[in-house]
């Protein structure tokens, strides 16, 4: 038996009971002759109100601070594991992020992993002492705490299976990834496999089953991946399927798919904004001087649309952006509205991103006009449209959100039979 990363979510920890199931699936695995390193959320709930009283303390705080606040969460939560793993007669310790050390950039809030001295821990397992790790922190280059990134803990589960070259199981409140939100599709269907590619697309089009930036480095690092439920009993019969399935959802490479869908997902982000702005000068160079200032301010543009009028002397360009970044954006533009010279900004967070997703889309045409023609017979319109090899995504009002995913998820056959 190997090494294995398993990953506990914020609700699989959320009270005492809870850690003690999670301490029997890590008995469970143990037994089975593992050597294993654990890596824990907060409690749910528990970052929520550690980010509120860092805005409560201060509407515009040092990042520094925020970040050895909410890394707090975690630490609770490891310290609890090891104990209870002990009480079961497990040799355990718990690990904070500079402890291992797990390093990363200065970016505070959303910072990068840059590399994991995994050499300890990977000699105190083989000697049989579980690693319990906090995840979503690190030590940055000034030996500040860092974390990744909400939902950053699937990223320290997977980068840290990467530097013992371990499987990663991530135990979360679902029992794998379905083809749409499981909450808001009472039809959606559990996936046996993914490709790396197809869930790297769902997580970043909003599925938060997993971090995007977890897939991306499983992916990059071969990484064995799991989803799977913390909620099933450690002792079921199910948790060790001999044929090669799993229990839960197994990301991997195309070439180990079973069975290959046109579409395998349908996702959704309400955490999208969009500007327009009307009557921009038609002429070279204007797309640079929008969004080279916002690029500079680190705001991320995704859908970009430009209609010409008729006499070709003006345009109106509407962009989406993360809808945190929305006040930030306005105020850039006002900062050149002088240079830029448009007649008029609008903006709107009321709107929200709906994709299709699925690696079959390569050879198959048509994905996208059932997307248009199903939209349409809902009466839902259409604001703004991307694609890639693998994905389309619609820009439409936020109070259609859950009409769009459900018709969709009807639309390509995905729904329980
Ligand atoms: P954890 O606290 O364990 O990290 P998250 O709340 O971050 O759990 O992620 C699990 C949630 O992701 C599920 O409860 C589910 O509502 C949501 N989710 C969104 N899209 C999907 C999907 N396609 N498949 C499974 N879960 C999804
Ligand atoms: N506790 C952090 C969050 O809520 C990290 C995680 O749960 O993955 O975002
Ligand atoms: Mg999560």
């Amino acid at each position: 038996m190997g090494r294995l990363v398993m990953k506990f979510g914020g609700t699989s920890v959320a009270d005492i009971e809870r850690i003690r199931n999670v301490a029997r699936h890590v008995e469970r695995e143990v037994k089975a002759g593992h050597h294993v390193a654990v890596v824990v959320s907060a409690m749910a709930g528990t970052t929520n109100q550690l980010v509120d009283w860092c805005k409560q303390a201060s509407a515009v705080h040092d990042l520094r601070e925020y970040d050895a606040i909410v890394a707090s969460g975690e630490q609770v939560t490891a310290g609890l594991l090891a104990i209870v793993l002990q009480d079961l007669g497990i040799p355990a310790r718990s690990w904070h992020g500079w402890q291992i050390p797990l390093q990363s950039d200065g970016v505070h809030g959303s910072a990068r992993i840059t590399g994991i001295d995994a050499g300890e821990i990977r000699k105190r397992m083989e000697q049989g002492q579980v690693a319990v790790i906090a995840g979503f922190q690190g030590i940055g280059p000034d030996k500040r705490i860092t974390t990744l990134g909400r939902g950053g803990s699937d990223t320290s589960g997977v980068a840290i299976a990467a530097a013992l070259d371990a499987a990663c199981d991530i135990y979360t409140d679902v029992d794998g990834v379905y083809t749409a939100d499981p909450r808001i599709v009472t039809g959606a269907q559990k996936l046996d496999r993914i490709t790396y590619e197809e869930m790297l697309e769902q997580a970043s089009l909003g599925a938060k089953v997993l971090q995007p930036r977890s897939v991306e480095l499983a992916m990059v690092y071969k990484v064995p991946l799991q989803v799977r439920s913390s909620f099933e009993s450690p002792d079921s019969p199910n948790q060790n399927k001999a044929d090669g399935t799993g229990p839960g959802t197994i990301v991997c490479d195309e070439d180990k798919m079973m069975e290959q869908h046109v579409v395998s997902g349908i996702a959704y982000s309400r955490d999208e904004a969009k500007i327009s702005l009307r009557k921009v000068k038609d002429k070279p160079g204007v797309s640079a001087a929008i969004f080279g200032p916002l690029a500079e301010a680190d705001i991320s543009v995704d859908m970009i649309v430009q209609n010409v009028s008729s006499d070709g002397a003006f345009a109106n360009l509407t962009f989406t952006l993360p809808r945190k970044d929305l006040r930030k954006a306005i105020d850039v533009l006002n900062g050149i509205k002088t240079t830029l010279d448009f007649q008029e900004m609008t903006h709107s967070a009321d709107v929200a991103k709906v994709s299709v997703v699925g690696i079959g889309m390569r050879s198959h045409a048509g994905v996208a006009a059932k997307m248009f023609k199903s939209l349409a017979d809902k009466g839902i319109n259409i604001q703004a449209i991307t694609t890639s090899e693998i994905k389309v995504s619609v820009l439409i009002d936020e109070a259609y959100t859950e009409l769009a995913v459900r018709a969709l998820h009807t639309a390509y056959g995905l729904d329980k039979a």
